[in-house]
């Protein structure tokens, strides 16, 4: 993180000031503007990654109305990603994050009991594994309550330059797109708690409002899928109980009744339930509302015999059923018109998919599909890219929903089965040894990493992945420890990329003195700063700083004590804010001494160097040999426009 580059200022330097016209003042201001350039509908995880995001534009006119009366305080999920850590650590959140959830590292599986004799004398241990694989991020997978999740994001909003707060108690009852809207075509009918009606126009709204969308809806956008009825209850617990492993994830099938997973919780003493409740009859619609909270911990009392379960205290419980459904759409334009017209209704979240809770996908899709669409709209609003970008939204997550749905099938299903009994093969069920090779090799996934855009507008082909094999086109960029040079501070590489909705470049140096002018990161650092073709050059507007839109990053090979920063291409020190201070925060080394080498970890062609390009939502988009300067400015051509400049 820096601060500063502007004049010292006493006080938590991530409170950062507020921008002309948004202080204190306007912070809660009950009044919506008439007119406003994003509108997000909801502020559960993909609205409020979504608002944080674009709060970080002041220039943007960015607003939130969200139909309770408040912040979320309790339940729905909890599973948050080894990749929504990392997530979070582009905003600056997790330490925090890290420092207050429970950590997901093994995994238990409980099934029948054989040696009791008997299909229902019991549960016996079947299995332990590590619930992360090594190697997938160097985060851990966390367990924190959604509200919790929510409430830093808020707390980044409120604390941003744009001093974002969202509008309570306000639900937004229709969504209608003017043919003759002008600049704000989007008209939006709000209802304030209390009965006043008002109407606002946007250039874009979001609709995180949640399954039962209105914006969805209000486009006639179908969700389509299959409810499957089957009964889940969830309850978050303060109990008392024998079950040994009742401080790990387990996975309980039971002879004597159905399926339990157990997610301990934040804090040390919490404890989350998922009790299988059965199949539901399609043609009763009030079947779920009939379970009680007792039939829940009846539920799950048989299912842990003979351990015992005594619920001290109630934090929150629910039943929901389970079900995998998805939107036609993600967004106004139908396909016959993708092309014509510009998307200016997006919907996010369970708004356009909706799958069970069992592999702790909800709240971490949603979220990514916030930060995927907050960068664009950005982008386009500041005039950074043409109106087209906002078309890879549904492009690119529509594809990632559908893998979702289709996972979750499988994945649910699989949890939800019933233990084979070798006496009665022919009633089915799943073997826990297999249900735990399933959960092992599903890792991956729930880790939030199978994420892989394909190639297109802001994906290049994996051609050059040669050079740089650690870094895989279309997946998210996998930080490994460095050396920064200037101040030789070990960090992650990955973790100075800040949700700023730039661009970063990292060039890797080639072998040979990164000092001599015939260097590649030389002739790479001339080309981006002084070529005429330079993407930086081209697309940064006049005024601001060099890399305000481009983050380039160089990593080189040598010992940090080895090389002087002035030594390097000036490029590499850019001059900035009003005082004209150097950034020296641009160069980095291997972490030699903590014996990790990025270049090794992330194969890198030592001899011929590589420029990986990372998307603000850090996807890397392009791996490039270090000399391929005509492939890297076309590859931003592609989508990008000179801005105006800054005045
Ligand atoms: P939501 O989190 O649903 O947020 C939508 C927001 O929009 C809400 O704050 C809502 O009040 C607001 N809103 C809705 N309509 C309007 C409107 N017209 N105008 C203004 N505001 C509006 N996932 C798990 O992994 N584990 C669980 O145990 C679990 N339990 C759940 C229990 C419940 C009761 C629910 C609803 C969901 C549960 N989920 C669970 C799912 C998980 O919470 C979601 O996948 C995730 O929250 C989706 O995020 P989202 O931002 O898309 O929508």
């Amino acid at each position: 993180m820096q601060f500063y580059l502007d004049g010292y200022r006493p006080g938590d330097p991530e409170y950062r000031p507020a921008a002309p016209g948004r202080d204190e003042s306007s912070k809660g201001a009950a009044a919506l503007p008439d007119e406003v350039d994003v509108l997000i509908v909801g502020t559960g995880p993909a609205g409020v990654v979504l608002a944080a995001q674009l709060a970080e534009f002041p220039g943007i006119t960015t607003r939130v109305v969200e139909r309770r009366g408040g912040p979320l305080e309790i339940g729905q999920a909890d599973g948050v990603a080894c990749r929504t850590v990392e997530m979070f650590n582009a905003f600056g959140l997790a330490e925090k994050l890290v420092r207050e959830g429970y950590w997901v590292n093994e995994a238990t599986f409980w099934g029948p009991d054989g040696t009791r004799n008997g299909s229902t004398a019991g549960i016996t241990r079947t299995g332990r594994v590590q619930d992360v694989a090594d190697g997938l991020s160097e985060y851990p997978h966390v367990i924190v309550n959604q509200a919790r999740m929510q409430e830093y994001l808020l707390e980044k909003m409120r604390t941003s330059p744009s001093r974002l707060v969202p509008e309570y108690g306000v639900e937004a009852t229709g969504v209608e797109v003017l043919d003759d809207g002008g600049d704000y075509p989007v008209k939006v009918t709000l209802q304030r708690e209390g009965g006043d009606t008002a109407v606002v126009r946007a250039k874009y709204v979001v609709g995180c409002d949640g399954a039962r969308s209105a914006v969805r809806k209000s486009l006639g956008i179908e969700l389509r899928g299959d409810a499957r009825n089957h009964a889940w209850g969830v309850m978050d617990v303060l109990a008392v109980t024998d079950f040994p492993d009742i401080r790990l994830k387990s996975v309980v099938q039971s002879p004597a009744g159905g399926n339990l997973l157990i997610i301990p919780r934040e804090g040390g003493y919490l404890v989350r339930f998922y009790v299988d409740l059965g199949d539901l009859d399609p043609a009763d619609r009030d079947a779920r509302k009939r379970f009680t909270f007792d039939s829940i911990v009846a539920a799950a009392q048989k299912a842990l015999h003979p351990y015992t379960l005594e619920v001290k205290s109630t934090a929150w419980w629910s039943v929901y059923e389970v079900g995998q459904r998805i939107a036609d759409r993600f967004d106004d334009v139908l396909d016959a018109e993708r092309g014509t017209r510009t998307p200016r209704v997006f919907i996010a979240g369970d708004a356009c998919h909706t799958h069970s809770a069992k592999a702790g996908q909800g709240m971490n899709v949603s979220m990514q599909d916030g930060f995927n669409l907050g960068w664009k709209l950005a982008a386009v609003l500041e005039g950074r890219s043409p109106e087209s970008l906002l078309d890879t939204y549904a492009e690119e997550r529509r594809v990632i929903a559908q893998e979702l749905i289709d996972f979750d099938l499988r994945f649910s299903t699989m949890m939800a089965a019933h233990p084979t009994d070798p006496a009665h093969p022919e009633l089915g069920g799943v073997d826990p040894a297999e249900k735990q090779r399933m959960f092992t090799e599903a890792g991956r996934y729930t880790a939030g990493f199978a994420t892989e855009y394909t190639p297109g507008l802001l994906t290049r082909s994996a051609e050059h992945q040669a050079v740089a094999t650690g870094f895989p086109v279309g997946q998210r960029f996998y930080s490994a420890p460095v050396i920064r040079l200037a101040d030789a501070k070990p960090l992650g590489l990955g973790h100075v990329a800040q949700a700023d909705g730039r661009w970063r470049i990292y060039a890797f140096a080639g072998a040979g003195d990164p000092t001599s002018p015939d260097s590649g990161i030389a002739q790479l650092a001339a080309f981006l700063g002084e070529s005429e073709d330079s993407p930086v050059r081209r697309f940064t507007p006049d005024g601001a700083d060099l890399d305000a839109v481009f983050d380039v990053r160089a990593v080189l090979q040598q010992d940090h004590r080895e090389l002087e920063v002035e030594a390097l291409p000036a490029f590499l020190r850019p001059v900035k804010g009003p005082f004209g201070l150097k950034d020296y925060e641009k160069v980095f080394t291997p972490d030699l001494k903590g014996g990790r080498d990025i270049f090794d970890e992330r194969g890198i062609d030592r001899e011929r160097g590589a420029i990986v390009v990372v998307r603000p939502d850090q996807y890397v988009a392009a791996v490039l040999p270090l000399d391929a300067h005509a492939e890297l400015a076309d590859f931003f051509a592609a989508f990008m426009q000179p801005a105006a400049a800054l005045v």
